[in-house]
């Protein structure tokens, strides 16, 4: 059997308690390891074989995986943040299926949520934006055009880019396309919930030299929108003039 287990951002207690039973209980385990904090192999049980598949190719992980379920063992394999966001999980899922091979997944916490709790942010604010774009730029990976960060942009909705802390400049002139302005406020969270955790608060027009200025080109999440501002409205949910399925108005 397979299982998927989604890390979580970094710290190793940010692991679910199911996503640590399953990799304490491990007889191989392949971790990610451009992100995974190496300190969560610590969970492994003794005499446990670890992978490391940043020097994999995909077909070396199944060869792995193909090994350890001939001999009736447990694999773990191990995903930065929740397995479902640019994990390449369902090549992987794609080829156990053709295989035979049984699985599950475990989410994580991903980074975006570790972003969040690391800027004290709450992405959906009333009066400010209810949705949450999660998105990258294009690099060796395409992005379908409808999907560019202009295109996106003109929502003018929060934003959480990922995987392109190392194109800031770009980045910048891009959502500036859209509905954003110079002033719209912006945060580049690097390493969430690691020991080396840094936020650095900016605005739109400020984001590449505070990329510069910081020293930070990857690992890093961009934060956009004005969930970063101050103004907002109060949560209808606990308005005392509001009646909820649980709650009678008081006033
Ligand atoms: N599945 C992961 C994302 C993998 S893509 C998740 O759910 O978080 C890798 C990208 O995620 C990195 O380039 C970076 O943009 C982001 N990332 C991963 N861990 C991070 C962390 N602790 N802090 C900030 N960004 C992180």
């Amino acid at each position: 059997m397979v299982h998927f287990v989604g890390a979580g951002p970094g710290a190793p207690d940010l692991i679910t308690q199911r996503g640590a039973k399953l990799l304490g209980g491990a007889d191989v385990v392949i971790y990610a390891g451009s992100l995974v904090n190496p300190a969560l192999l610590g969970l492994c049980r003794e005499g446990c074989s670890v992978y490391n598949s940043a020097q994999m190719t995909l077909e070396q992980v199944l060869d792995v995986m193909k090994d350890a379920a001939s001999r009736g063992l447990d694999v773990v394999r191990l995903h930065t943040g929740d397995p479902c966001l640019y994990g390449a999980i369902r090549e992987q899922m794609d080829a156990l299926d053709a295989l035979g091979i049984a699985y599950d997944d475990t989410p994580g916490v991903s980074s975006f949520c570790g972003a969040a709790a690391a800027a004290c942010a709450e992405y959906t604010l009333p009066g400010v934006s209810q949705s949450v774009i999660i998105t990258r730029m294009a690099g060796r990976t395409p992005v379908p055009e409808r999907e560019s960060i202009a295109a996106l942009a003109a929502h003018g909705a929060t934003m959480v880019i990922f995987l392109s802390a190392g194109m800031l400049e770009g980045l910048q002139r891009e959502l500036l396309r859209g509905a954003y302005t110079e002033e719209t406020p912006a945060a580049i969270v690097y390493k969430a919930s690691w020991p080396e955790e840094k936020v650095v608060r900016c605005t739109l027009g400020t984001l590449a030299r505070a990329g510069q200025e910081n020293g930070i080109s990857k690992t890093a999440l961009i934060l956009v929108g004005d969930f970063l501002a101050p103004c907002y409205e109060r949560s209808k949910l606990y308005d005392p003039s509001f009646s909820t399925e649980f709650r009678e108005a008081t006033r």
